[in-house]
């Protein structure tokens, strides 16, 4: 492929694998994080191992002077920013009537704002370039609204609408943006989930089984190709038959 794809929430989980396998495809991969330095530090040494192009980058989405620092790097190291891949999230469980403006703020913060602060960076050299793709993570619950995670799902809705603005928006200027709407997905954030809960959300999971990062990452390899050069605006949400 040789494109230049920031990634951002690449330390662990979902963000984490979709940077390997960019990297591994021989692009240039600008793997963004925030807190977790030595999970960051672990991948970096993995794909200096295989000898592959990418670079680090502590930015908090929801910051905007960061963000836009960070974008700047990125084009003074390749030159060009080709894929965004609006990754980083937060989630959390909590009754709606118990959720606090703080923690109400927080969530659009970074589930939101986080994927209009990097698209709106990357646009200053994506536009001029006639080119571009951006792949916004979303997820299940911002298709059917999850109970106590009313802020989450909402966050998430709001991708999955910025998507299908925005690729309207963006089209004549030959930019895709798609959206990739996960079902459960074996990662730290599923962590607080009881046994008993995750029983049952596997029991509701046609597959049998929760998703792989590796499913995901398949998704976004999918439309950051040619293959799906005529795909804009869409959702496409690989949950293993939980929503169908
Ligand atoms: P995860 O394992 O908890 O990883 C979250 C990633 O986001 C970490 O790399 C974290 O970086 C980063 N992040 C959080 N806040 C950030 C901020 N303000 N600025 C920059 N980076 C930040 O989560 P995951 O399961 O891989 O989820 C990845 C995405 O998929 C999220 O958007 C999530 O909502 C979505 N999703 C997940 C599931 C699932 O079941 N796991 C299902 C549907 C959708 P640091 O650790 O370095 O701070």
């Amino acid at each position: 492929m040789n494109q230049t794809v920031i990634i951002t929430g690449a330390s662990r989980g979902i963000g984490r694998e979709i940077a390997i396998r960019f990297a591994e495809k021989n692009n240039n991969v600008v793997l963004n994080y925030l807190n977790s330095h030595c999970e960051i530090n672990e991948v970096a040494l993995e794909l200096e191992q295989e000898n592959l192009s990418f670079c680090l980058y502590r930015a908090d989405v929801s910051n905007r002077f960061e963000v836009d620092k960070m974008v700047d790097y990125c084009i003074k190291k390749y030159g060009q920013v080709d894929v965004l891949v609006n990754n980083a999230g937060i989630s959390e469980y909590e009754l709606f009537t118990n959720i606090s403006e703080d923690q109400w703020d927080k969530m659009m913060s970074v589930n939101l704002k986080g994927a209009f602060n990097c698209t709106q960076s990357v646009l200053k050299y994506m536009l001029p370039n006639k080119k571009g793709r951006i792949i916004n993570i979303s997820s299940i619950w911002g298709i059917t609204g999850a109970a106590c995670e009313v802020h989450y799902s909402v966050s998430k809705a709001g991708l999955i609408g910025m998507t299908k603005a925005l690729a309207k928006e963006l089209g004549p200027s030959n930019i895709t943006v798609n959206c990739i709407a996960p079902g459960i997905i074996e990662t730290d954030m599923i962590e607080s989930l009881t046994k008993k809960e995750k029983e049952s959300l596997r029991d509701q999971t046609v597959l049998g089984r929760f998703g792989t990062c590796g499913d995901i990452a398949n998704c976004v390899m999918f439309l950051a190709s040619d293959d799906s050069a005529y795909l804009t605006g869409q959702i496409i949400s690989p949950n293993g038959g939980y929503l169908i």
